[in-house]
């Protein structure tokens, strides 16, 4: 029988890389802080209706990309594809909406889209997601992308490109809709047949097509800021200003939409030069119609979500990672047996002192033991047998300058963490 492998479009993360990954977050978390956003934990399964009403029907992710079930009581519930709708169902259950806004959250975990898996594209995938809900100020919308450009800096990620449009509201939206109807129907043949179908249902969807002939219209049709209503108008600027402001470079992108009634106002993206085709890093915009499409009161909203894979692959093709994966300081050398109790009794001293530490299990000689030690990456051997065990010693060597020295037993862990510090490395625990 072969054996099990995972399912297609799904990666495990394995050490090599898995670091990498907390490198991320952790400074994703310390930058969200210093932003102000606080984390939540929200569930990876839903209500299908969250996401049906709350992305739209009409949006791929909705029509093809999910990943739906019914439960043994027979409800239809969806692995999240996305975790805005899910944030502000939480705020709304919750009765956030009653305290001071905008309230501004984040969290990070899976997402689930049925896709083509390529590079950079997955079917389960990790998305840091920042929201803050509550307030339709302009500077709310300029703080959200300030923040995911903040993030990239401090991660030291370059050669970005942030585009941003304006989508408008329910009031401007249709006369637009219009002129774009308008322009699009006497090329209606030349569209490919999902933007025929688009066409429609929700012909700013066509903007975005990726076919190249569909790109190559897209390119000529009028702006839908042209359309914007004076309210839009002025937000719109009042973002740029912002923008501008803080020095963020950025340009504007009439094809990019987010074709859905309750998208509103701001869009934007931050593309890599450095992904490929896949080369949105992140994509965000303000939503003041979500909260009412999926039941609530009129509730605006901002927010961005960034692809932790598309992170983590752009900051290694950019030369991004100094560090390395986490390694023992000390590996405990035990070649005989009958030591093995007391072996274990010092690396379990040297763990809970805070120092980093790990032995063999497999009963190797005492030089395959050095070499396994050297092989993970510790700064220290410490050798304690038989004969050290009976002369209350234990023998210290430094892996790296090969020096070897005796030390009482009962001062061994005080010893060890000097010699430590001498290298740099203090105790974990502070
Ligand atoms: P794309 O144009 O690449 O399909 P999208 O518009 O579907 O992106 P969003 O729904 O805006 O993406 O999600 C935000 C971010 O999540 C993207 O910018 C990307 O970094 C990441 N992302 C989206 N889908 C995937 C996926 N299947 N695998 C890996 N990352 C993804
Ligand atoms: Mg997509």
């Amino acid at each position: 029988m072969e054996s099990i492998k995972a399912p297609r479009g799904v990666r495990d993360i394995l050490p090599e890389e898995s670091w990498k990954w907390a490198f991320v977050l952790d400074v994703a978390r310390r930058t969200a802080e210093d932003f102000g956003y606080a984390e939540v934990h929200l569930p990876v399964f839903e209500h299908t209706e969250l996401f049906s009403r709350g992305i739209g029907e009409t949006t791929d992710v909705v029509e093809k990309e999910m990943y739906t079930f019914q439960d043994r009581a027979e409800r239809s519930l969806t692995l999240r594809p996305e975790a805005t709708a899910s944030m502000v169902r939480s705020y709304l259950e919750h009765g956030m909406h009653r305290g001071v806004q905008p309230v501004k959250l984040w969290c990070a975990g899976p997402m689930f889209r049925y896709e083509r898996p390529q590079k950079g594209r997955y079917r389960q995938f990790w998305q840091l997601d920042v929201e803050a809900i509550g307030a339709s100020d302009p500077f709310v919308d300029v703080e959200i992308v300030a923040l995911s450009l903040e993030l990239y800096r401090r991660l030291g990620l370059s050669n970005l490109e942030v585009k941003i449009n304006s989508v408008g509201c329910p009031e401007c939206r249709p006369t637009y809709r219009k002129t774009l109807r308008s322009f699009l129907e006497p090329r209606l043949s030349e569209l490919c047949d999902t933007c025929r179908g688009r066409f429609d249902r929700n012909p700013l969807r066509i903007l975005d097509c990726k076919n190249p002939q569909c790109a190559a219209i897209a390119e000529q049709s009028p702006s839908v800021v042209e359309s914007l209503c004076g309210e839009c108008g002025t937000h719109f600027g009042l973002l740029q200003r912002g923008l501008e402001e803080i020095g963020a470079s950025f340009s504007l992108d009439k094809r990019l939409v987010r074709g859905l009634d309750y998208y509103t106002k701001t869009a934007y993206e931050v593309l890599s030069g450095d992904l490929g085709s896949q080369n949105a890093v992140c994509g965000g915009g303000r939503y003041d119609n979500l909260a009412e499409a999926i039941g609530g009161p009129h509730v605006p909203g901002v927010g961005f979500a960034s692809g932790i894979e598309r992170i983590v692959l752009t900051m290694e093709q950019q030369g991004c990672f100094t560090g390395s994966a986490p390694h023992p300081a000390v590996f405990v050398v035990c070649p005989d047996e009958e030591a093995r109790p007391e072996a274990f009794a010092l690396l379990h001293l040297l763990r809970q002192s805070g120092v980093s530490a790990d032995m063999d299990f497999t009963g190797k000689g005492m030089k395959a033991q050095l070499k396994v030690a050297a092989g993970k990456g510790a700064l220290l051997a410490c050798i304690l047998g038989s004969e050290e065990l009976r002369a209350s010693r234990m023998a210290v060597k430094d892996l790296e300058s090969g020096e070897q020295h005796l030390y009482a037993r009962e001062e061994g862990v005080a010893s060890i963490r000097s010699l430590l510090s001498n290298k740099g490395i203090s105790r974990k625990d502070g």
